[in-house]
C-alpha cells in the first residue's frame, strides 16, 4: 500500500505530491493549503486522515468512492454532509473538533446526518463535540454493520435510547443512562462519579451517594428506549 504524508507542508508541496495517483494512504498535518481540489483525483485512496480542514470542503473528497477510512480533525466551516454520501465504501469515518475546543464549550455544527445513513458499511463512528440541527441520530439507526459509536454527550438522553435500541450490539458509552468516569472523584466517599447521558442532563452524580437519583435515571432511559 503506498503511503505518502504532508507534514506542515505547502499548497505547491501538496499539489506536487497529489500528482502521484498511486497513493492509498495519505496523511495531511498542519498544512498550509487553501484548495483541497486535487484530493478528488486521488482515486485509488483508501485511507485519508486531515488536520485541519479549516479551508477545505467535503465537495474535495466526494468522488474518493474508494476511501474505507476518513478522518478529519478540525472542520469549522463545513455544516452539510451531504456530499459524504456517495462515499459508500467507508468502514470508519471521524470528523472530530480541535481537542482545545473542549474546555470552550464550542462544537462543530451539522445540518443533519442523513448522508450518513447511506454509508452502510461503517463499523466505526467517531462524532467528537458535534452538534446536528435536525433529525437527531435517527439517520444512524441504518447502520447494521456498525460496532462502534465514540461520541460526547452533545445529543439528547432520548436520542441514545432510541439508538441503543436499534443498534443494540454498538459499543456507546452512551447508551445507557449513565457511565463511570475517572477523572472526578466524590468529595464525601472518594467512589468515581458517574456521567449522565444526554445533554439535557449534562452532570456528574455519586453512585453511592446519589443512588436514588440514579435508579430514576435508569427508569426513565429504559422508558425512553421502549417508546422507540
Ligand atoms: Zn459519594
Amino acid at each position: 500500500m503506498k503511503k505518502a504524508e504532508l507534514i506542515k507542508q505547502t499548497q505547491s508541496e501538496f499539489d506536487a505530491m497529489l500528482l502521484d495517483k498511486s497513493i492509498e494512504t495519505l496523511k495531511i498535518w498542519n498544512c498550509k493549503i487553501k484548495d483541497f481540489s486535487k484530493l478528488n483525483t486521488l482515486t485509488n485512496l483508501r485511507e485519508l486522515a486531515i488536520f485541519s480542514f479549516e479551508t477545505g470542503t467535503l465537495n474535495n473528497l466526494k468522488e474518493l468512492k474508494n476511501l474505507e477510512k476518513l478522518r478529519i480533525i478540525h472542520l469549522p466551516q463545513i455544516h452539510s454532509l451531504e456530499e459524504l454520501t456517495n462515499l459508500e465504501s467507508l468502514t470508519e469515518l471521524s470528523l472530530e473538533s480541535l481537542p482545545s475546543w473542549d474546555s470552550s464549550g464550542k462544537t462543530l455544527i451539522f445540518d443533519n446526518l442523513n448522508s450518513l445513513s447511506s454509508l452502510t458499511n461503517l463499523k466505526k463512528l467517531v462524532l467528537m463535540k458535534a452538534k446536528v440541527l435536525n433529525h437527531g441520530l435517527s439517520p444512524l439507526e441504518k447502520l447494521n454493520k456498525l460496532e462502534v459509536f465514540e461520541t460526547d454527550n452533545t445529543f439528547s438522553v432520548r436520542d441514545f435510547a432510541k439508538l441503543s435500541l436499534k443498534l443494540p450490539k454498538v459499543k456507546c458509552a452512551y447508551f445507557k443512562a449513565y457511565h463511570s468516569v475517572n477523572y472526578s472523584k466524590c468529595k464525601k466517599c472518594d467512589s468515581f462519579k458517574v456521567k449522565l447521558t444526554g445533554i439535557e442532563n449534562n452532570k456528574m452524580l455519586c453512585p453511592i451517594c446519589n443512588i436514588d437519583k440514579l435508579k430514576k435515571y435508569e427508569i426513565e432511559f429504559e422508558k425512553l428506549k421502549n417508546e422507540g
